[in-house]
């Protein structure tokens, strides 16, 4: 009797219907990835910040308030790169646990600016990744054994793509591991693996580049003999052409930065850009 009015009161307790799956909303479409290699089918995923787009500079589109309104977990990067979101959390009304899945990240800091971009080292995307487990798993105790095989299958995939992206800029002359891209997203990439970015942009991309900072990187580029300059699929490639042009530096391609690409693009996974990333930036300098 004892146990059939605790279940009763455990039942009743539980914000979620058995049946019902969980409502979560990410930011934009890292995130997105992470939570959904998580959660699989057993939740509802909807992204704000979809594919190819720009999350740093993002309008929030009419229907968003009402996906926030009707969430259960909002996951959102944090170190400053959603400033466009508590506005619109305050505007949902929206009693949604809020997830900041950087949390657990040693931030980077350029000057006194954060820099958000803790994703592009992996064993960063590894904590990210059980911090969303963990969430998910609270807001829904029924599936957290799901989450949980659901999640080693995937830290399993993160760590083999580690140990690749290792191994890939370990082939590349020390001298040459130094690039251009359009604005400072690799941060945490050089802290982890090495190559060093430079870019005209700084960890937004609200702001323009000065001529001045244009031409300090031209100098830069010509002293050091910089050997490639990359484009980024979710910024106007105009600059780094125009650098290119005037240094002689070849473009090396597309770097996949703040943004997976559509299904049909090189990067609609996390693992598929730093892939892709790998790929371009061995071929560019690695000889
Ligand atoms: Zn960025």
């Amino acid at each position: 009797m004892r146990f059939l009015l605790l279940s009763a009161l455990l039942l009743i307790a539980s914000p979620l219907h058995a049946a019902e799956r969980l409502n979560v909303v990410a930011s934009f479409s890292i995130l997105a990835d992470f939570v959904r290699n998580v959660g699989g089918d057993r939740i509802n995923l909807t992204t704000l910040v979809g594919a190819d787009s720009d999350v740093h500079v993002y309008t929030p589109a009419p229907g968003d308030a009402k996906r926030i309104a009707e969430a259960r977990l909002v996951i959102v990067n944090g170190l400053g790169l959603e400033g466009w979101l508590p506005r619109l959390l305050q505007s949902s009304g929206s009693k949604a646990q809020l997830v900041t899945a950087s949390a657990g990240v040693a931030p980077l800091k350029l000057g006194s600016t954060a820099d958000p971009h803790a994703w592009q080292s992996v064993p960063n995307a590894r904590i990210y990744v059980t911090d969303i487990a963990n969430a998910l798993a609270a807001a829904s105790p029924d599936d957290a054994e799901a989450f949980r095989a659901q999640t080693k299958t995937y830290l399993d995939k993160l760590d083999t793509l580690d140990r690749e992206v290792r191994e890939a800029m370990a082939k590349i002359p020390p001298e040459r591991r130094r690039v251009i891209s359009t604005h400072d997203a690799f941060g945490y990439f050089t802290a982890e693996y090495g190559i060093r970015f430079i870019a005209p942009l700084g960890v937004s991309t609200e702001t323009e580049p000065s001529a001045r900072d244009v031409a300090a990187i031209i100098g830069q580029i010509k002293a050091q003999k910089i050997p490639a300059v990359f484009l980024e699929n979710i910024s106007d490639d105009r600059l780094i052409r125009r650098i290119a042009a005037e240094t002689g530096a070849k473009v090396g391609g597309t770097l996949i930065s703040d943004g997976l690409t559509g299904e049909k693009g090189p990067a609609p996974t996390y693992i598929d850009m730093v892939r892709h990333n790998i790929k371009a930036l061995t071929s560019a300098l690695d000889h």
